[in-house]
């Protein structure tokens, strides 16, 4: 499938600007594989399914720990060590960013979904990549068979920071939407206890697939950002094996057996001014917690105090624009 490379993180890497020949086989199970372009890869199985998961990595190119374990899973299902019960497309995002191991080249990619791409340079990579990706994942969907019942997507990254929750799961907003316990307990499956329910609309990818697509999604924080051969790929093993029993088709819990915390965002902190003054340090880990009383920011008269429950920063970043989002406030509501 990947020619003369070993795998196809090797195969993307080479072939980011390729073009690309559409390839296409059978497993000895009858499974079908087909490599639709440089990292995008569909396999399905030929027996009765009812669940289409779209699995992605390297939206951010240097997030390399769920392109490593994402990898392994194409190998294994490629060598029939790992079953084939669902529907997969597995996506490597942005090659680009792969080969200059940085986050993005041009744009953060992960801000051109939900047709934001329309509003770009149509000539830059990322931005052609991003309107390629919205028709593949479409196609997929729209091509399920009547057996199907269930749309994921599991978009996974990892972060620049550092957190007090070493893991967690940011769920798109989608107007009276609720999330099921069933994913819930696929997240505790995945080792994944915190979950941050967004409360407007985005353009994330896993936002275009919840919004569009129907689909049940997320987008996954699973550890910090290191270079390709520099994960502890253990840390990932909740993940892993939750991946794994989706793909083969083994039942998996209805409800979560340990708590999954759910946050809310109850402020936004926007960079006011050039006079704005972030009261945190640079430093601050995602997830750490504010008591009642404490000032966040200060722009003259102005000020952000936390309310009367504790609140918790994410995203912290003071170094952004006047007028644009500088981090998040969350409430934890269960
Ligand atoms: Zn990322």
């Amino acid at each position: 499938m990947f020619d003369q490379y070993s795998d196809i993180i090797a195969h993307t890497l080479a072939n980011a600007d390729a073009p690309h020949a559409r390839k296409h086989d059978f497993l000895s199970a009858g499974t079908e594989v087909t490599l639709l372009d440089s990292g995008v890869i569909k396999f399905e199985p030929n027996t009765a399914c009812d669940t289409s998961v779209v699995i992605s990595c390297a939206v951010h190119g240097n997030e390399t720990a769920p392109i490593e374990i994402i990898s392994r899973i194409i190998d294994d299902l490629l060598a029939e060590e790992q079953k084939c019960g669902q529907r997969v497309l597995f996506i490597l995002a942005n090659p680009w960013s792969m080969v200059a191991a940085e986050r993005f080249v041009d744009l953060n990619m992960n801000r051109l979904f939900c047709g934001q791409w329309q509003h770009q340079d149509l000539t830059l990579k990322e931005v052609k990549r991003a309107a390629k990706l919205e028709a593949f994942v479409a196609n997929f969907y729209a091509e399920e068979p009547v057996t199907v019942t269930q749309r994921l997507h599991y978009d996974c990254h990892t972060a620049i920071k550092d957190s007090a929750r070493a893991r967690f799961a940011l769920y798109p907003f989608v107007a009276d939407r609720q999330i099921p316990d069933s994913q819930k307990a696929f997240l505790d499956q995945a080792d994944i206890q915190t979950l941050l329910l967004q409360q407007s609309a985005g353009n994330t990818f896993s936002s275009f697939t919840s919004s569009t697509q129907q689909a049940q999604s997320f987008t996954l924080e699973l550890g910090k950002v290191k270079a390709f051969g520099a994960n502890d790929l253990s840390q990932f093993n909740g993940i892993d094996s939750a991946l794994r029993r989706l793909i083969a088709g083994d039942p998996l819990p209805n409800e979560p057996a340990r708590t999954v915390d759910s946050f809310s965002v109850c402020h936004e902190i926007e960079r006011t001014s050039e006079q704005w003054q972030f009261l945190v340090p640079d430093e601050t880990a995602n997830f750490a917690e504010f008591l009642p009383g404490h000032m966040i920011w200060q722009d003259g008269a102005e000020e952000y105090r936390v309310g009367d429950q504790p609140e918790y920063l994410v995203f912290p970043n003071a170094h952004v624009p006047v007028g644009q989002r500088a981090g998040l406030m969350l409430r934890k509501i269960g």
